[in-house]
């Protein structure tokens, strides 16, 4: 992506700062996140022990210019925003421009990148937060980060860690997420060298359903389609029968984002309740389209929770 630039400070102690690496799926999150910004078609992911050890996203997207490089790795570098009345019409997925950043202080990163328009590409080091090499070498259009030994140089977080199983469990709950957000991009998942998941980007949401959730939550959903005003509604619900006794498969995503919000869940387990069993919750796959300017996406570091302007007119609305 073009022009990276760095913030200015107003803008800088304007978005909050946080702790965007907590563990591999965070890694894998941001990761992934920039691969889409970065208008991918098809991305992999590859992690080993869960992500500890070994994290390698490989993507097909824009790349980034040789030249441009080391300031990707600086902390609020971003070429998705310039100041903070942006952050009120971005659509893009990252714009705090610190993941780059704050991976590579706590791991050993190598970046392998070209753009369409640069006959040879480059590969990057980083380790600790410390350039260790620059060079020129042949590569494929788009942009491949690999993160190994996440918090190497930091024992008191890498204690924090749980197993490589229970943390590769987390990694796949992200990946899922991502693919299912976006039907348009083919995402492959390989764990310990097995293929885990591989979605086609063929753009149909129900096929992405079935790859990731199986037939019989493919065969038991109901299409939804509607728009109020400024809101779109679309996706489809599951039918009781495929209810489950937790909201892990609620799902709802606004303006392409995965995101958690009480006010949505509560809409949608009011709205069930006549047809659901006491404790019983539905499988729900519904994207949400509201103009940008009505959300505060900058709320949550890991940008899980969004804010509603109005949040009351929401609700009546849902
Ligand atoms: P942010 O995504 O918030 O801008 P990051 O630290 O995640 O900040 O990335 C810094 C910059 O590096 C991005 O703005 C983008 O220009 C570039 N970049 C990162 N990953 C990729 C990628 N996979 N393809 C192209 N450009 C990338
Ligand atoms: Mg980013």
């Amino acid at each position: 992506m073009a022009n990276i630039t760095v913030l200015d400070q107003n803008t800088i102690n304007k978005i909050a700062a946080g702790e965007v690496i907590e563990r591999p799926a965070s890694v894998v999150k941001e990761l992934l996140e920039n691969a889409i910004d970065a208008q991918a078609t098809a991305v992999t992911v590859e992690i080993k022990d869960g992500g500890i050890s070994l994290v390698r996203v490989t993507d097909n997207g824009s790349g980034i210019p040789k030249e441009q490089i080391p300031l990707a790795f600086l902390r609020h570098a971003t070429s998705k925003i310039k100041t903070v009345e942006d952050l009120f019409t971005i659509s893009s997925l990252g714009f705090r421009g610190e993941a780059l950043a704050s991976i590579a202080s706590v791991s050993q990163v190598e970046l392998i990148t070209k753009t369409g328009d640069s006959l040879t590409g480059s590969r990057y080091q980083i380790e600790g937060g410390i350039k260790k090499d620059l060079e020129e070498i042949g590569a494929p259009e788009g942009t491949t980060l690999i993160v190994r030994n996440l918090f190497y140089n930091t024992p008191a977080r890498r204690k924090f860690l749980k197993t490589p199983m229970t943390e590769g469990a987390h990694v796949s709950a992200v990946v899922e997420k991502i693919a299912l957000s976006h039907p348009d991009i083919s995402i492959r998942f390989i764990m310990n060298n097995q293929n885990k998941l591989y979605t086609s980007g063929n753009h149909n949401q129900k096929d992405l359903i079935y790859t990731v959730f199986g037939r019989e939550i493919a065969s038991n959903l109901l299409s939804v389609n509607m728009e109020i005003d400024a809101i779109r509604l679309s996706g489809f619900i599951g039918k009781p029968v495929i209810a489950r006794a937790n909201r892990n498969y609620e799902n709802y995503f606004i303006n392409g984002r995965y995101i958690r919000s009480n006010i949505i869940s509560k809409a949608i387990e009011e709205a069930y309740k006549p047809f659901m069993m006491q404790h019983k919750y539905p499988f729900t796959m519904l994207h949400l389209n509201i103009a940008p300017g009505t959300l505060d996406v900058n709320v949550h570091p890991t940008k899980m929770e969004l804010r509603f302007q109005t949040e009351s007119r929401f609700t009546v609305r849902c």
